[in-house]
């Protein structure tokens, strides 16, 4: 391997404050950052030079993948773009996937060969960043996590060099790769094995009234549904007259089954409350939503709240979600359904977090001055705490808090100490800590 250096690259790949590009180089999608220097990386030799760069100069390093993390706003350091690398090629059912490509791209590739592979439920959201720290979409369980369909990948390590990984090379990499975040390295290349889809049946339901009988009743359907059925419940507040709050089930049925769908929905249809606002059949890529980045003028406002994997949606779950969400005006309350075959994979398997989950719950009330108080603050968190509490971790990927402490939140204290290990064989230097860092061991 040849040794490469910033000044070998070509024009426009390296970024500096001053230059034209420096504006448009340091924006990620919720807001712009401060980074000492961005590498536009186009190639694996371009990763290479910028690591090695980083390293030298003793700057941490920032992937930026899909951008959709808040690590993007800690200031200094590298900021390594794979924008670029945004290939996908599909080798029967196994499909390779640049470090930097997007899901919604993805989706639509895989689409054409009647393939799918489970993501998160947003077409601009980063393969990388969302399969590292685990992936929760509709596919959950029917295929499990992004990370559990994760064979292979190429990586670039901290000292520069470019290894693969797979159950028969590095399997402990794979292990870390798989849930423990971008701690271990630059993925230039993902490998996934996909599995065969033709359609979904994707539905809206619309929800009125006391949101305890529809979570519980929701919480027994799912118990018994077929894996091919995942649903969500978001519950938003009317931000502006464009977009109307109110609460709604939204169920993704694999295949498609208009009948099946229609089945396993029907205990909830039944409910007082519920009313079926769209049916139908779609393309995956076509229920990928897209969410605008956001406006650098007007950053988007932190939450009071958290996120948390749920062995059982208990009454008492349910009864603490819908008061946090009642309590507090401007607020979200999000479940998703897990289980199947998201619980199919031994505990061990990965570094993901929490087997038994068979729900993920999120609630946060939107820290606007005149809406949360400097007084109200610590009873919201409390009232959130107490939530959390009943829960197994935090999913990682759903915080945009870059607090250290959170990793303690996220994973059991042996699996720490595992990916801690792997850490300090590939990382010593902790080079890769724009992330729910692992300290080396
Ligand atoms: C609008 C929106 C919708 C979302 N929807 C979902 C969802 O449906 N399901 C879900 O599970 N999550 C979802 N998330 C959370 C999402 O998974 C995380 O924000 C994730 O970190 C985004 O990945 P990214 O590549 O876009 O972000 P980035 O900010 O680019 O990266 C995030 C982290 O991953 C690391 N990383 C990224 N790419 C690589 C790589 N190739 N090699 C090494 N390290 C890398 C980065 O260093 C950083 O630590 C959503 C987030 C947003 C903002």
């Amino acid at each position: 391997m040849t040794d490469l250096s910033l000044t070998d690259l070509a024009a426009g790949t390296v970024v500096k404050p001053g230059d034209p590009e420096w504006d448009a180089a340091r924006s990620f999608h919720s807001g712009i950052g401060e980074p000492t220097v961005v590498v536009r990386a186009s190639s694996v030799d371009d990763v290479r030079a910028a690591v090695r760069y980083a390293s030298s100069e003793r700057l941490d390093v920032m992937v930026r993948g899909g951008g959709h993390s808040a690590w993007g706003a800690v200031p200094g350091g590298v900021t390594l773009d794979l924008d670029a690398l945004d290939s996908v090629s599909v080798d029967g059912t196994l499909v390779h996937v640049g470090g930097g490509a997007t899901w919604g791209a993805v989706a639509a590739i895989l689409a054409e060969h009647g393939l799918g592979v489970s993501s998160g439920d947003t077409a601009s959201v980063g393969v990388g960043g969302l399969t590292l720290g685990g992936g929760i979409g509709w596919m959950v369980r029917a295929w499990g996590l992004a990370a559990d369909q994760l064979v292979g990948a190429q990586l670039v390590t901290a000292r520069g060099e470019v290894i693969e990984v797979n159950d028969e090379s590095h399997a402990d990499l794979l292990w870390a790769l798989r849930g423990g975040g971008g701690n271990f390295g630059v993925v230039t290349r993902f490998d996934f094995r996909a599995h065969a889809l033709s359609s979904v049946v994707f539905a809206t339901l619309g929800v009125a009234g006391d949101a305890r009988p529809v979570l519980r009743a929701l919480r027994d359907t799912m118990k018994d549904a077929p894996r091919e059925l995942t649903v969500t419940y978001m519950d938003v507040p009317e931000m502006d007259p464009s977009a109307p709050g109110g609460a709604a089930i939204t169920a993704c049925w694999i295949g498609d089954d208009e009948d099946a769908a229609r089945a396993a929905l029907a205990p909830l249809l039944a409910l007082d409350g519920v009313t079926e606002t769209d049916l139908g059949v779609r393309s995956y890529p076509d229920i990928l939503m897209d969410m605008p980045a956001a406006d650098p003028d007007q950053p988007m406002p932190g939450f009071v709240g958290g996120n948390t994997l749920l062995a059982d949606l208990t009454d008492e779950a349910v009864d603490r979600l819908a008061s946090f969400r009642e309590a507090n005006q401007a607020s979200v309350l999000f479940l998703r359904s897990l289980g199947g075959a998201y619980g199919d994979v031994p505990q061990d398997d990965t570094a993901f977090p929490a087997r038994s989950a068979t729900w993920f719950a999120m609630a946060g009330a939107f820290d606007i001055p005149g809406l949360v108080h400097d007084d109200n603050r610590p009873l919201i968190q409390a009232e959130w705490d107490a939530i959390e509490a009943l829960g197994e971790a935090l999913y990682g990927n759903f915080t945009v808090s870059t607090d250290p402490a959170m990793v303690s939140r996220m994973y059991a204290p042996e699996t720490i100490a595992r990916l801690a290990a792997v850490k300090r064989q590939w990382d010593p230097q902790n080079l890769f800590c724009r992330n729910h860092n692992v300290v080396p061991a």
